[in-house]
């Protein structure tokens, strides 16, 4: 999910981090593109409106426009505006004042309630409760069965009284709960393709009858937003306490996971993320937001290496490495592949977990552009043999590229630190002592 919007984002944003300065209008097409980007990702209009304008509101002629990296400073913004649109931090379920926890899951037909209520009870009974799962389904003919088949594999109990009332199913399953000290009842209700009355009040009555802790709408994400619209719609009709998010782990565009807080007010609380019972996270906005942002960056620096590394000279160097035949040559193939990828900052920023902290690190760039010409103005045979290099010819050597002999030492050095470090690592698997300094 979301690797079409990550990617549009990404574009976005490399442009804006180009900038040394940024206009007001730079802010403004930038934000035009986020737009589309969340439209495209089948964010509901309204949200996806609101949210630029309220990163360009809070970007626009502040001090983020006068600061060393504006383009850095807007995404920023965005990451945190949209953690807020998913809710800001996790929602965990809530506690009764007395056990047991009642949880309703509700939600269309398919969305998966019941794979989600087993899951739940799977995720409960890590942590150390007692589940009960409750047969609510009682129209179509295989529901109590299926139910009976996850919750075996999640280990959980289930409470089925066929065909009786599901109100009053739901009602003796409490009982039951409280007599034989299961700490959470969760009870999976019937769906139907679409919202209608008797579903709803059906669920209702349910309702009134157990008064649940939670109640928990299944959607799915794959349907964009009409999730959202039926999120909406169950939310009117039942005050839902949150939202178990399914089918992440498709092929859905994402819109849903960002609109549905905005839209009803109520949290996502979990992800479904496939069919095993696992497969059920926490939803945390924050992180979804990191990864929605950074997942971006990481996908286009991918492409960057993929364009732009040249593979059989990476193979060439790597076995060279192998054989300890490291040479200059070699190190200065290094320097071109890092330069053609462009800044050393924008290629750490991509990294996960370096992101913006790069702002306060030192990197200049012109030290591979420096060192390259160093060895440039090398012969051939120097590059390979750097142990013939005497003081006269290093004079010659800082003189053609316009350096110091000082800097030609530092290089050499440097290099020799490298091959150092390769003997020690190589040798093909023979087990060397690293060389001490004893007195
Ligand atoms: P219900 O009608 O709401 O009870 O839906 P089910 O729990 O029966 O699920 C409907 C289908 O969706 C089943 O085939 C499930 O295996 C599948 N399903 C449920 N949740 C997920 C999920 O998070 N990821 C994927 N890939 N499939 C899911
Ligand atoms: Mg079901």
């Amino acid at each position: 999910a979301f690797e079409g919007l990550a990617e549009k984002l990404s574009n976005s944003f490399k442009k804006l981090k180009s900038k040394g300065k940024l206009s007001d209008a730079d802010v403004k097409e930038a934000m035009r593109e986020v737009r589309l980007a969340l439209l495209e990702a089948d964010v509901n209009y309204k949200v996806a409106k609101e949210f630029t304008n309220k990163v360009t509101e809070r970007a626009v002629g502040s001090e983020v426009m006068e600061s060393l990296t504006p383009g850095q400073m807007v995404v920023k913004i965005v990451n945190e505006e949209l953690t807020g649109l998913m809710g800001g931090s996790e929602e965990r379920l809530k506690m009764p004042a007395h056990p047991p926890a009642v949880i309703m899951m509700c939600g269309l037909q398919g969305a998966g309630k019941t794979t989600h209520a087993a899951k739940l009870a799977y995720q409960l009974k890590s942590q150390g409760h007692r589940p009960l799962l409750v047969a609510g389904d009682i129209y179509r003919p295989a529901a109590i069965k299926q139910l009976q088949v996850v919750a075996e594999k999640a280990g959980a109990p289930v409470f089925e009284k066929g065909t009786q009332d599901p109100v009053i199913t739901a009602r003796e399953a409490v009982k039951h709960a409280r007599d034989y000290g299961n700490d959470y009842v969760i009870i999976d209700t019937a769906g139907r393709l679409q919202i209608d009355e008797p579903l709803m009040e059906e669920l209702r009555r349910i309702k009134a009858e157990v008064e649940p802790t939670d109640i928990l709408l299944v959607v799915d994400a794959m349907t964009g937003q009409e999730a959202v619209n039926v999120a909406k719609t169950f939310d009117e009709l039942l005050d839902i306490t949150g939202v178990i998010l399914t089918k992440l782990d498709g092929d859905t565009r994402g819109g849903a996971a960002l609109s549905v807080k905005a839209v009803t007010g109520k949290p996502i609380k979990f992800a479904g993320t496939g069919e095993k019972l696992s497969d059920l996270e926490v939803f945390h906005p924050d992180r979804m937001a990191s990864r929605i942002l950074g997942m971006g960056d990481v996908l286009s620096l991918i492409e960057d290496a993929q364009l732009k590394l040249d593979e059989k000279a990476a193979a060439k160097t790597a076995e060279r490495l192998m054989n300890n035949k490291l040479d200059l040559n070699d190190m200065l193939e290094q320097f071109n592949q890092v330069r053609k990828m462009g800044p050393i900052k924008g290629i750490l920023s991509k990294l996960p977990g370096i992101g913006n902290k790069v702002d306060d690190m030192e990197i200049d760039d012109r030290v591979l552009d420096r060192n390259a010409a160093i060895i440039l103005s090398m012969t051939k045979y120097e590059r390979s043999h750097p142990d013939v290099l005497d003081a006269s010819r290093k004079r010659r050597i800082a003189a053609g590229c316009g350096m110091k002999v000082e800097d030609v030492n530092r290089l050499l050095n440097q290099f020799k630190q490298t091959q150092k470090l390769m003997k020690q690592f190589g040798g093909k698997g023979k087990r060397r002592r690293m060389p001490m300094n004893l007195p």
